[in-house]
């Protein structure tokens, strides 16, 4: 008799490997510590790549929720005012979901484009095309 983990098991070994749609999307997470007056997020540069878009959209973006002064040194953001990891995390959460991935089939792989003014995400992998908040 085989055990309900074993027969799980082999369900599982048949099952073709999914490419694409098994993959779920990774949210990317601010690392940042409190210094004096001021915010460092030390790894700016890493999560910017990631989501590849460029550093000063998202400082922008941070500026304008967090309604304070911030600047990127080429690999780090430093932001007036001391603000929780947390705090940080959700607002880049926030931009993902606006900026980063395609409202259709929830991919990462968009790019943001400017036709006749208007700021659209475009998605590379499904084609659809959205317009995004203007920063
Ligand atoms: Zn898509």
């Amino acid at each position: 008799m085989e055990t309900y983990e074993e027969m799980l098991a082999k369900v599982y070994e048949k099952l073709p490997e999914k490419k694409g749609e098994g993959e779920r999307f990774e949210m990317p997470k601010f690392r940042s510590f409190i210094e004096g007056k001021t915010t460092v997020i030390t790894n700016f540069k890493d999560v910017v790549s990631t989501l590849r878009r460029d550093p000063q959209h998202l400082l922008k973006f941070l500026n304008r929720e967090l309604a304070t002064p911030a600047h990127y040194d080429g690999r780090r953001a430093i932001l007036q005012g001391r603000f929780k990891e947390e705090q940080l995390n959700a607002r880049l959460t926030a931009y993902v979901k606006e900026y980063v991935l395609c409202k259709e089939c929830r991919k990462p792989d968009t790019e943001l484009i400017v036709f006749e003014g208007v700021k659209y995400k475009r998605c590379e992998a499904c084609g659809a095309r959205a317009p995004v908040k203007p920063l």
